[in-house]
């Protein structure tokens, strides 16, 4: 469906500037944003994906991969189409990257009314926005969220962290958890990555989300092989959540597998995922997952007070057994999170 947009200003010669995302496009008459999902028709800005809906799956909240919130649950996890960054080894590109003429081809309408209502009838104990950008689809996360809330779900968006502070500030209210990529720790690493050019935006919003709206923040940093292994800039990033997100922040470290444009990569070396989760526990972060990575030990939560394994996963990262508390129960230790 298409709508008016939000947060979007009007300028001369029917040209309009967006402020939905950090690439700030200032969009002429007929002509599409950067993630192609908002077009300006004669002086206005529409939103092309209101409602559209390209996926929806009921899924374990650990597959985001989001680890100290309701372990366990269930959220109904919906995306539609489009990308605001051009990652050449996106899993999701067929939707990522869908042009105009094909949302249609990928999609179907599911009102806000509607997708709450399947949430409840699939049992589900929260919403996540995900597969694609979730900040392109500002206005119908926000029309969601509110009816989420009242039908007492919880709700988390899987984004890469490029929203603008007037859109993180407008979802505030209603969002329980903010489950970020960072891609990596230079403006250079997102360049190549992304080809974006705010990585300190992306940060900063980030902050805000944990201190101004007190949002429950997990990271996951995709590691590629000559794009972003290295390990002093992995310690840099770590040392980075660790003062600005706080010590008990899970940071999910994953394994990169080739597709798309990298498809002439190799996966990570685990030996590379394993030294990098090694530097980011010497610089103080207490939960340091591996991801994409079979049966390995640091799939699961262990206390940083006496090393109990308090929360066990199993290959798919789906809970074996759990914490009842926020409370380590062998020492007491408090674990950061939502547990119960
Ligand atoms: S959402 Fe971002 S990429 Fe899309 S038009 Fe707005 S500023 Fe540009």
């Amino acid at each position: 469906m298409v709508k008016e947009a939000m947060l979007y200003e009007k300028l001369p010669a029917r040209r309009a500037h967006c402020h939905i995302c950090q690439r700030d496009c200032i969009i002429k008459d007929e002509r599409k944003g950067y993630c192609k999902t908002r077009k300006n028709r004669g002086g206005r800005l529409y939103t092309l994906i209101y409602g559209e809906v390209s996926t929806w799956r009921r899924a374990p909240i650990e597959i985001k991969p989001v680890y100290h919130y309701l372990p366990g649950s269930s959220a109904f996890s919906l995306g539609s189409v489009g990308c605001n960054f051009l990652c050449p080894g996106c899993q999701n590109w067929e939707i990522s990257f869908a042009r105009e003429e094909q949302i249609s081809v990928h999609t179907e309408y599911i009102a806000p009314e509607k997708a709450v209502k399947m949430a409840k009838e699939q049992h589900c104990q929260g919403i996540s926005w995900t597969y694609n950008e979730p900040a392109l689809w500002l206005e119908y996360i926000l029309d969601t969220a509110r009816l989420a809330k009242l039908q007492g779900l919880y709700t988390n968006i899987v984004t890469n962290g490029s929203l603008s502070p007037e859109a993180l500030d407008a979802l505030g209210p209603y969002l329980d958890v903010y489950r970020l990529d960072i891609k990596g720790f230079s403006q250079e690493a997102y360049r190549e990555i992304a080809h974006f050019s705010s990585w300190e935006g992306i940060l900063a919003v980030a902050s805000r989300a944990k201190h101004h709206w007190k949002m429950h923040v997990e990271v996951v940093t995709n590691v590629i092989p000559d794009y972003n292994d290295d390990l002093e800039q992995l310690g840099r990033l770590a040392a980075w959540i660790k003062t600005e997100l706080g010590a008990q922040t899970p940071w999910h470290i994953t394994r990169f597998s080739p597709r798309w444009r990298l498809s002439h990569l190799e996966s990570t070396p685990v030996r590379t995922l394993e030294l990098a989760r090694q530097r980011a526990l010497s610089e103080g972060l207490e939960f340091v997952y591996l991801g994409n990575v079979r049966a390995h030990p640091a799939s699961h939560t262990y206390c940083p007070g006496c090393g109990t394994r308090v929360i066990e996963r199993n290959d798919w990262g789906q809970v074996v057994c759990g914490l009842r508390s926020d409370c380590c129960p062998a020492c007491g230790t408090a674990i950061a999170g939502r547990f119960a």
